[in-house]
C-alpha cells in the first residue's frame, strides 16, 4: 500500500496508457467491437467513451480560466512590460521557424522515400473540406468584440489579447489595483490546484481514451497505408528527437534527455486527447513546475503555442502532400513544395489545436497547390491515430520554445529544470490539511455570525 502511495503520476499514467493500448488491441483483434455487440455498446462506446469524454471535458473546463488568471499574473510578474514584446516576438519567430523546418524535413523524407509512387488507390472515404479562416480574418479576429463570447467559445488568441491588456491596465492603475493583483494571483493558484485534481484521475482516463481509440481503429487500414503511416511516424520521431532536441540544446544549452523525461506525461496527455488546446493545463504545469520556466513567460508561450505552433501537424501535411501528389501522379516541382511550406506555416496560425484540425489545414494547402482535395479521403481512415502522435509532437514543440525563450530572458530556473523530482505529482499533493480545513470553516462561521 505504502508503495502505491509513492508511485508518481507519470508512472501511473504510463501504466494506464499501456493497459489501454493492450485492452484496445485485444478488443480490436478479437473483433469484439462489432456493431451492436455488447462490448461495443456498454464497454467501448459506454464506459470507455463516457470516462474519456468526461476527462477531456474537465481539461477543457480548466483552459479558459487558467489562461486568463495565469497570463495576467504573468504580465504582472514580468517586472518590465517591454520584455513582454520581446517574449512575444521571440516565441512567434521560433514557432514559425520550427514549423517551417518541420514541414521541409517532412517533404524531404517523403520525397526520398518515394511514398505513393506507383500506388493505384481509390478513395475509401469521402472528405468534405470545412471552411478554413482567411488569414486577414485571423488577424482581425485577435481582438474580441465581446470577451464573454470569446471565453465562451474558447477563442484563445482573443483571450490572450484581453488578458495581456488587463495585466497592463492593472499596472497602469498602480497601487490602487493591489486588491486586484491579489485576487488574480490567488485565482491563478486555485486554478493550478484544480489542474492537480483533474490530473489525479488521468491514469484511468488515459486508459479509457486509449482503449476506446485503439479498439475502434481500423488496423487493417493501417496495413494498407503502411508506407504513408511509417514515413509519417518516422518524420515525426526525427523531428522530435533530432530537430527539436538540437534546437533546444543549441539555443538554451539545456539537457534534451531531462526535457524528454519531464515532458513524457504531457506527451501522453496530448496523445490520448489529440488536442493541444485541451492539454494546455498539463503543458503549463509541466513547463513551469517541472522545467522551471517562469510563469511570466510560460503563461504566454504555452497557450500561444497551442494555437499557432503545430510542428507535428505540419509534418503530416508535408508527408500527405507528397503521398497524394505521387498517387495522383502530379509533379509539384520545387515551387509547389515551397508553396506547401509557406501555406502550412500560415495555416497553422489561424487554426487552433483541436482534434482533426490538421485535415482542414491540409485542404487549404491542397487547394493552393492544385492537388485534388478529395485525395484527403485516402488518408482519412488512419488520421485518427496519426492525430494522436502528431499532437504529442505539437506540445513538445511548444515546451521547447518556452524553455528557449525563458532562458534567453533570464526567466528559466535551471535548478528546477535539472532537479529530477521537481514538480512531480504524488497522492500527497492532493491532501487537504485538516488544520486549514478547520480554520476556514471557523472563518466562514465567524463571518456568518457577524452578518
Ligand atoms: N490535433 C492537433 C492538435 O491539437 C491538430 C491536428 O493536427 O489536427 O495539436
Amino acid at each position: 500500500m505504502a508503495e502505491s502511495k509513492k508511485m508518481t503520476l507519470t508512472t501511473k499514467v504510463l501504466i494506464g496508457m499501456g493497459l489501454g493500448i493492450a485492452v484496445g488491441l485485444f478488443i480490436n483483434l478479437l473483433g469484439l467491437n462489432g456493431e451492436g455487440s455488447l462490448i461495443n455498446e456498454y464497454v467501448v462506446n459506454g464506459f470507455f467513451h463516457i470516462a474519456g469524454k468526461m476527462f477531456v471535458t474537465a481539461l477543457k473546463m480548466l483552459v479558459v480560466p487558467l489562461v486568463f488568471f495565469s497570463l495576467i499574473t504573468g504580465v504582472l510578474g514580468i517586472g518590465d512590460v517591454n520584455s513582454l514584446g520581446k517574449v512575444g516576438a521571440k516565441s512567434f519567430a521560433l514557432y514559425m521557424l520550427t514549423t517551417a523546418i518541420a514541414i521541409a524535413l517532412a517533404i524531404a523524407i517523403a520525397v526520398v522515400s518515394g511514398i505513393g509512387e506507383g500506388v493505384n488507390m481509390t478513395s475509401t472515404a469521402v472528405f468534405t473540406a470545412k471552411e478554413a479562416p482567411a488569414l486577414s480574418a485571423v488577424f482581425i479576429d485577435i481582438i474580441p468584440s465581446n470577451i464573454v463570447n470569446a471565453m465562451a467559445l474558447g477563442k484563445m488568441l482573443q483571450i490572450i489579447f484581453f488578458s495581456i491588456l488587463v495585466g497592463i491596465s492593472i499596472l497602469m492603475v498602480g497601487k490602487k489595483a493591489e486588491p486586484a493583483v491579489k485576487l488574480i494571483e490567488i485565482g491563478n493558484e486555485i486554478m493550478m490546484k484544480m489542474v492537480n485534481i483533474v490530473m489525479a484521475v488521468a491514469p484511468y482516463a488515459v486508459f479509457a481514451l486509449l482503449a476506446k481509440a485503439i479498439s475502434n481503429l481500423g488496423l487493417g487500414l493501417l496495413a494498407d497505408l503502411a508506407g504513408y503511416v511509417m514515413v509519417l511516424i518516422f518524420a515525426l520521431l526525427v523531428h522530435l528527437f533530432v530537430t527539436l532536441m538540437t534546437v533546444l540544446k543549441v539555443f538554451s544549452g539545456m539537457s534534451p534527455s531531462i526535457f524528454l523525461k519531464k515532458m513524457r506525461e504531457t506527451q501522453i496527455f496530448a496523445f490520448s486527447t489529440s488536442s493541444s488546446n485541451a492539454t494546455i493545463p498539463v503543458t503549463l504545469r509541466a513547463v513551469t513546475d517541472r522545467l522551471g520556466v517562469n510563469n511570466s513567460v510560460a503563461s504566454f508561450t504555452v497557450p500561444f503555442g497551442a494555437t499557432i505552433n503545430m510542428d507535428g501537424t505540419a509534418i503530416m501535411q508535408g508527408v500527405a502532400t507528397v503521398f497524394i501528389a505521387n498517387v495522383y501522379g502530379v509533379d509539384l516541382g520545387i515551387t509547389g513544395y515551397l508553396t506547401v511550406i509557406l501555406m502550412s506555416v500560415l495555416a497553422s496560425i489561424g487554426t487552433a489545436g483541436v482534434p482533426g484540425v490538421g485535415l482542414i489545414m491540409l485542404s487549404m494547402v491542397f487547394a493552393q497547390v492544385g492537388l485534388p482535395v478529395e485525395g484527403i479521403g485516402l488518408i482519412l481512415g488512419v488520421d485518427r491515430i496519426l492525430d494522436m502522435v502528431r499532437t504529442a509532437v505539437n506540445v513538445s514543440g511548444d515546451a521547447v520554445v518556452s524553455v528557449i525563450v525563458a532562458k534567453s530572458e533570464g526567466k528559466l530556473d535551471t535548478s528546477i529544470f535539472n532537479n529530477p523530482d521537481a514538480g512531480k505529482l504524488t497522492d500527497d499533493d492532493l491532501d487537504i490539511d485538516d488544520a486549514v480545513e478547520h480554520d476556514i470553516a471557523d472563518m466562514v462561521k465567524k463571518t456568518h455570525d457577524k452578518v
